[in-house]
């Protein structure tokens, strides 16, 4: 089974970056982007012991949601429209994704009304790129300023990606920055950080040296 391997080859290059940097592997959790994925591969990773999913578009992910285990943790990671917020609350464990002051509005307030409190990372735009969503770094304290008072949502961290490159080397400095940034506010007043998700098929490595504890990974788990 390919996703067998793949996931082998994945966990050691895990540990081997973790030990570089002097890190216990143990504190990285794999989140399998599943949003190219069959039903059946997921279910392989699944029986692998992987619990935590990424999926980034509603349509896709309702399906697979109500066919799979119960137990598997649903992450959103893709740009949410506010009319989806009320389901993704329901479906998914935590929204990596959350990239604008007017969607924080729309999930704190459905989250209320479920009487519940969600948990969401802030997606940041690390290289201020055009195509890319998410707060320039020199956004955010400003922006957990105005996220962390809302009582239905708990800020549990960052989501960044790293420009596409060529040398996967030349995403370090992108993750160093977010790693910093992560640091500067990692006691920011109602907040819970938690987690630092960076780190996709083409560069997890170089984020687990620079500091995630939480990658992203579709192509590189489900490819044959
Ligand atoms: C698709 C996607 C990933 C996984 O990308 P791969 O290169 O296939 O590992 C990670 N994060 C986000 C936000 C994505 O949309």
């Amino acid at each position: 089974m390919a996703v067998a391997e793949n996931l082998a080859r994945i966990k050691r290059e895990i540990r081997l970056a973790a030990e570089k940097a002097g890190r216990d592997p143990g504190e990285i959790t794999v989140v399998a982007v599943s949003k190219g994925a069959t039903l059946a591969d997921i279910k392989a990773a699944y029986s692998l012991g992987l619990r935590d999913f990424g999926e980034n578009r509603l349509q896709d992910a309702r399906q697979k949601i109500s066919a799979l285990p119960g137990d598997i943790r649903w992450h959103f990671i893709g740009h949410l429209q506010s009319n989806k917020v009320k389901e993704v609350i329901r479906s998914f464990v935590q929204i990596q994704s959350l990239d604008r002051l007017s969607l924080a509005g729309k999930i704190n307030k459905a989250a209320l009304e479920a009487g519940a409190t969600c948990p969401c990372l802030v997606q940041v735009n690390i290289a201020a790129e055009k195509s890319k969503f998410g707060l320039r770094p020199e956004e955010v304290k400003d922006f957990l300023a105005a996220v962390s008072v809302l009582k239905g949502i708990k800020i549990r961290g960052f989501m960044a990606m790293a420009p596409l490159c060529r040398d996967p080397e030349e995403t370090r400095p992108y993750f160093k920055a977010m790693r910093r940034l992560y640091e500067d506010n990692k006691n920011f007043p109602g907040t819970d950080m938690t987690f630092l998700s960076m780190g996709m098929s083409n560069d997890f490595h170089i984020a687990v040296e620079e500091g995630a504890n939480m990658v992203r990974i579709g192509s590189k788990l489900f490819s044959n």
